[in-house]
């Protein structure tokens, strides 16, 4: 869960899976933090609903290694 300020600054942010507070400064995330969103589509049961949430590290982890397949990983060579 993400709050914004005026400016649309980022002034809180919360991990949905534990409540860890993450670490923000000057409106910048200190920490990695997931950010899913999902916009469900007609041939949803959830047909114009958008689910959004946001989950620390460990918490990324925890659901990622529940997976009957591993996440694809791929390793960035440059950073922007
Ligand atoms: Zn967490």
């Amino acid at each position: 869960m993400r709050e914004y300020g005026k400016d649309n600054e980022l002034i809180r942010a919360v991990c949905n899976g534990c409540k860890k507070e993450m670490k923000v400064e000057h409106g910048i995330l200190k920490e990695g933090l997931f950010e899913g969103v999902q916009r469900f589509g007609y041939f949803s049961e959830k047909d114009g609903i958008t689910h959004k949430f946001d989950l620390c590290e460990e918490c990324y982890d925890r659901m990622t290694h529940s997976f009957a397949l591993p996440v694809t990983e791929i390793e960035e060579k440059e950073f922007l």
